[in-house]
C-alpha cells in the first residue's frame, strides 16, 4: 500500500519498544546531534535527520506513541482509522461499517434514558442583580409517574417480558452477502425497544410512564449576577425513561 518502505521509529532511535521517554529524548539527542546536515556532509545525512526527527514527534507524544504500537505508519496516516475506508479495530466495527449498528448500541436499548435538561430567562432588573434577588419560578416539566413509579403498568398487574424479543429490546436478522453472513440487530418492533410489554396500561399515565406537570418554585439570584448569567437547579429538568 505504501510508495516507500518506513523504517520502524524505535529501530530509528536505536531503541527498544518500551523504551522510557527519558531514553528517547536522549536517543534523539544524540542522534539529532550527529546527523544534523550542518555537522553532517554524509549525503544520506538530510534524509537520516529527517527520519530521526519524525520518529521523535512521534514516541514523544504519548497519543502518538500508542497509535503507532497499535497500528504502525498506516495508523498515523490520515489521522487514524476510519479514513482510509477499512481501518477496523474489533469485531465490532464491521458491523458499523456495514450496517452501523454496533454490540454498543444494543446494550444501549434496554437500558435507562437520562430526562431533558429544561431552560428558563428569567429577567430582573439592574438593582436586583446588584443585590440578589428571589424569583419565583413557574415552569412545565416531565415528571416520573407516582403511581407506576414510571413503569407504566397499573399498580398490582405485571408488565410481561416481550415474548419476540424475548425480553432484550432488540431483534437479529441475518443476512447473506457477498462477504460472508452477517448478523444485525434492529430495536425490537412489538415492545418498541422496551423488552416488557404492559397489559394494563397505569391508568393515571396511560402507560407513558411519566406526567407533564407544572411546577413553582423559588430561584435564588445571588447579587451581582451578569446578563446572561446561568443558574442550574438540578433534578428539576425532564423525568428519564426506566428510571
Ligand atoms: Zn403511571
Ligand atoms: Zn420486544
Amino acid at each position: 500500500m505504501r510508495m516507500t518502505e518506513k523504517r520502524d521509529y524505535y529501530e530509528v532511535l536505536g531503541l527498544s519498544r518500551n523504551a522510557t521517554a527519558d531514553e528517547i529524548k536522549r536517543a534523539f539527542r544524540t542522534l539529532a546531534r550527529r546527523y544534523h546536515p550542518d555537522v553532517n556532509k554524509d549525503p544520506d545525512a538530510e534524509a537520516r535527520f529527517k527520519e530521526i526527527n519524525e520518529a521523535y514527534d512521534v514516541l514523544s507524544d504519548d497519543q502518538k506513541r500508542q497509535t503507532y504500537d497499535r497500528f504502525g505508519h498506516d495508523g498515523l496516516n490520515g489521522g487514524g482509522m476510519g479514513d482510509a475506508g477499512f481501518g477496523f479495530t474489533g469485531f465490532g466495527d464491521i458491523f458499523d461499517a456495514f450496517f452501523g449498528t454496533s454490540q454498543r448500541q444494543q446494550a444501549a436499548y434496554t437500558s435507562a434514558v437520562r430526562g431533558d435538561d429544561l431552560r428558563q430567562d428569567v429577567e430582573i432588573t439592574l438593582e436586583e442583580a446588584a443585590q440578589g434577588v428571589t424569583k419565583g419560578l413557574r415552569y412545565t416539566h416531565l415528571e416520573t409517574c407516582d403511581l407506576c413509579e414510571g413503569s407504566g403498568a397499573q399498580p398490582g398487574t405485571q408488565s410481561e417480558v416481550c415474548s419476540t424479543c424475548r425480553g432484550t429490546g432488540y431483534v437479529r436478522h441475518t443476512q447473506n452477502t457477498l462477504l460472508g453472513t452477517f448478523q444485525t440487530t434492529a430495536p425490537c418492533g412489538r415492545c418498541r425497544g422496551e423488552g416488557r410489554i404492559v397489559t394494563a396500561p397505569c391508568s393515571q399515565c396511560a402507560g407513558a410512564g411519566r406526567l407533564r406537570r407544572t411546577r413553582e418554585r423559588n430561584l435564588k439570584i445571588p447579587a451581582g449576577v451578569d446578563t446572561g448569567s446561568r443558574i442550574r437547579l438540578s433534578g428539576e429538568g425532564d423525568a428519564g425513561l426506566r428510571g
